[in-house]
């Protein structure tokens, strides 16, 4: 049996543990949905008032030179690089994750087109993040090419010489089943295909390698684990070995290689500058640099192995404890337990009732999200381990609480059934 002293001792010999000081957690709050909305680092909203108030309020708009706004989303990515097992200037921060996917797998497209070539499949996961299949299906109508979206165990059958990118996201948001990155990128490469990863639940949880695995291009968030704020800017990787063809079809002026010539004929830049559109949001770059400091401190503590470790550890004692107190009531976790197959976010299916079960758990201070099944997947309710800002006491705190109300049927009560705008 696991007791409190054993969570206790954990958090002492946690090598981590001090750089829950970096973030506002508000009092006797549990948050397990950082994997959704990182919390807030507590230098953002003293560098966005100064921000605001100098650079803004006094600098104007000479602050494009002066306070480097300009080189501002070149200089994020550059810090960012290390965390996707990425070089400095295969990076760019821009736009959303919707965005950035739609710009780069419509440029995987215009490289991969071939006339008259049966090679133009996108192949992709049944249950990938909603987002990532609409844009898809937009790309594919307009470039005349073909979507298969498949159960993952039969990504395998369907991957062949007709695959011309192969679409997957890293880990999983609803189960938070991981891929193995290398293994697919040799996969697809072997049949010509190229790889286009979603990075949104992995990067800042999980060590990535994009350049040592060898993949082609990928996206990902950054207010996640990168606890850049909401909305904040997200991210593009391509490998250089695909950057002598540059160009995405959002052809705005940050893009072009000398925006200041104002020049009347679209000129992509030849780095990734390329993917910029418009004007950066300065304010939420600001912020987004902030969150990316607080996964960076940990460098000197072992950094993202560091954090995989514990993310790992995390999600273990929550899945024990599950085992241990939630079982009489039928909860039961979905995600792999095998700790290579796993991210840093753990999903339980109940026999009932689970979108009322995560609402009671808010009003009982412990934040977990309620994911809805497609067709004939299972509602979720889902808690994400963000190793920078939990104790394993926190663990301990949550699975407690959850038991709380599942004895005594707080969540039966209608109030929990009505539900959000936002779940
Ligand atoms: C969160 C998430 C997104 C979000 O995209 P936005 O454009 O930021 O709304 C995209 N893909 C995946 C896999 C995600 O988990």
């Amino acid at each position: 049996m696991i007791t409190l002293e054993h969570c206790m001792n954990l958090d002492l010999n946690d090598p981590l543990r001090a750089l829950r000081d970096q973030f506002v957690i508000p009092e006797g709050l549990v948050y397990l949905d950082g994997n959704s909305l990182g919390m807030l680092p507590k230098t953002t909203s003293t560098r966005l008032q100064k921000v605001i108030e100098f650079e803004w309020g006094q600098g104007l708009i000479g602050s494009w030179n002066s306070a480097g706004w300009y080189t501002m989303p070149g200089q994020i990515a550059e810090r960012l690089a290390p965390i996707l097992g990425a070089l400095p200037q295969e990076v760019m921060v821009a736009d959303s994750t919707s965005l950035n996917l739609y710009k780069v797998l419509a440029m995987a497209m215009q490289q991969m087109r071939r006339p008259n070539s049966s090679k133009r499949v996108v192949l992709t996961e049944a249950d990938n993040f909603p987002t990532d299949l609409y844009m898809m299906q937009s790309l594919c109508q307009q470039w005349d090419f073909e979507w298969k979206a498949v159960p993952t165990a039969d990504l395998g059958k369907h991957l062949n010489a007709n695959v011309a990118i192969l679409m997957l996201s890293h880990v999983n948001y609803r189960t938070g089943h991981m891929h193995d990155m290398q293994v697919w990128n040799e996969r697809a490469h072997n049949f010509g295909a190229r790889t286009l990863w979603d990075l949104a639940h992995s990067a800042g949880a999980v060590p990535l390698q994009l350049n040592a695995s060898n993949s082609d291009y990928a996206v990902g968030c950054g207010y996640k684990y990168l606890n850049g704020g909401p909305g904040a800017p997200a991210y593009v990787w391509v490998h250089s070995r695909w950057h002598s063809q540059l160009s995405q079809p959002l052809s705005g002026w940050f893009g072009h290689i000398r925006p200041f010539e104002f020049d009347g004929q679209y000129q992509p830049a030849a780095d990734m500058r390329a993917f910029l559109c418009g004007t950066p949001p300065i304010l939420s770059m600001v912020a987004l640099a902030c969150g990316i400091e607080t996964v960076r401190s940990s460098d000197a503590l072992g950094g993202m192995t560091a954090i995989r470790e514990k993310s790992l550890q995390l999600s273990q004692l929550f899945m024990e404890l599950v085992q241990q107190r939630l079982q009489p009531w039928g909860l039961e976790c979905v995600t792999p337990l095998a700790t290579e197959n796993r991210g840093s976010h753990v999903s339980l299916t109940a026999p009932e009732g689970s979108y009322a079960m995560i609402q009671a758990l808010i009003t009982h201070g412990v934040v977990g999200d309620y994911r809805a099944g497609r067709s004939n997947e299972p509602h979720l309710l889902r808690f994400g381990f963000t190793p920078l800002t939990l104790r394993y006491i926190d663990v301990w705190e949550a699975v407690d609480r959850f038991e709380h109300v599942l004895k005594n049927d707080v969540w039966r009560d209608p109030r929990f059934s009505q539900t959000q705008a936002v779940t």
